[in-house]
């Protein structure tokens, strides 16, 4: 592995935009979140800087401010998650992400 490969997938660069958005198991995640909450994001190849995430509210007027809230609170875990694996623990599951974003959200807007 080299000093800049991405921690999680061991393939891609260890930079903002993959881990935030390009990583495989970032698109992964999101696929899961549009199944889950019969959500689609709009630019599915734009994954970069994550243009497509900003038209996600377009999909749900109604709940497009917890949404923010929920993706923010995604990104948020997956930088946790990558220092994580960085310093020697487990990777968390997308699930558990999905979980822990989806908790945090509720929380905040109650
Ligand atoms: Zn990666």
């Amino acid at each position: 592995m080299k000093t800049n490969d991405c921690y999680i997938c061991k393939k891609g660069k260890d930079s903002q935009n993959h881990i935030l958005f390009e990583c495989i198991w970032v698109q992964e995640y999101w696929k899961e979140v549009e199944k889950k909450m019969n959500i689609q994001f709009k630019h599915q190849n734009e994954w970069r800087e994550g243009k497509w995430l900003l038209e996600a509210e377009m999909y749900d007027k109604n709940s497009g401010e917890s949404l923010n809230a929920f993706i923010a609170n995604s990104l948020w875990l997956f930088w946790k998650n990558m220092c994580r694996v960085k310093y020697g623990e487990r990777s968390w599951r997308i699930h558990t992400i999905y979980n822990k974003a989806l908790n945090d959200t509720i929380d905040y807007h109650c």
